[in-house]
């Protein structure tokens, strides 16, 4: 389903990403995690091509990544991206934040737009918050909406950039449990979290980053007992 060979991304002088390599198959689930500036967030925007990636390919069902227009529409329709902030249109309610995407990309009605939404809205568990605006719900409801909102758009690869960082510790498992529920389902997953209690329920594979690297990928049992990399080792150690 995803496919990267070498991928280095650089910014200026500075590699953020430096010969990625990672495949990951249909109905996977992996969790990305590693400190603070180690490419994580580089890595998935790369994926929906929010940034460009400097050498090497990427393959997304398919799809080569890059620079015709017509392939980046098929790319952000085949993945959706769920963000630390939301990034809700906070002037747009609930519903027309859920509708904005399937109307204006995908075509469909006002009518089917709004059954869409609503029938992703009741999976998030929030359908009677859908003429709300943004800023009136809880941040777990906002994460909870920008989840449905990118279901919406009936994504066959869905990536979570730290979905829980921004959130109280009272929301963080109203969101998590949206997100374990849509792994069971089957959805091609890629996390970057540090909630690593989800990590071990939820994930096929572990990806550690460290300075642009992919340094160690493993099943979470494996892992969490003995890592390979004492690298991993020293960030589970702090984070555990
Ligand atoms: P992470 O998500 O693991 O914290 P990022 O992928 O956001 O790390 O960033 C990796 C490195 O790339 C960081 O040192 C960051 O400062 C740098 N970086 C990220 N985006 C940009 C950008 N648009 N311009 C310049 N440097 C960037
Ligand atoms: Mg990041």
């Amino acid at each position: 389903m995803i496919s990267l060979r070498n991928v280095s991304k650089n910014f200026g002088d500075f590699q953020a990403l430096q010969e990625v390599s990672l495949d990951v198959a249909l109905g996977e689930r992996v969790v990305v995690c590693g400190p603070s500036g180690s490419g994580k967030s580089t890595l998935i925007r790369c994926i929906n091509r929010l940034e460009a990636h400097d050498s090497g390919e990427i393959v997304i069902d398919g799809i080569t990544l890059s620079d015709k227009p017509a392939k980046l529409d098929r790319i952000r329709c085949t993945v959706g991206m769920v963000f630390q902030q939301f990034n809700l249109f906070p002037h747009l309610s609930v519903m027309e934040n859920l509708c904005l995407g399937p109307r204006r990309v995908l075509g469909l009605s006002a009518q089917d737009a709004r059954a869409r939404a609503m029938k992703h809205l009741e999976r998030v568990r929030i359908p009677d918050q859908a003429d709300k605006l943004p800023r009136q719900l809880s941040g777990g409801q906002q994460q909870r909406v920008a989840i449905a909102r990118s279901l919406c758009m009936e994504p066959r690869i869905l990536l979570f950039d730290e979905p829980t960082s921004a959130l109280d510790p009272e929301m963080i498992s109203e969101v998590l449990d949206v997100m374990t529920e849509l792994a069971d389902t089957g959805m091609t997953m890629i996390v970057v979290t540090h909630e690593m209690g989800f990590a071990r329920r939820v994930a096929d594979r572990m990806v550690f980053m460290d300075n642009g690297e992919i340094v160690e990928v493993g099943a979470p049992k494996d892992v969490f007992t003995a890592p390979k990399s004492e690298r991993f080792g020293t960030f589970l150690k702090k984070i555990l």
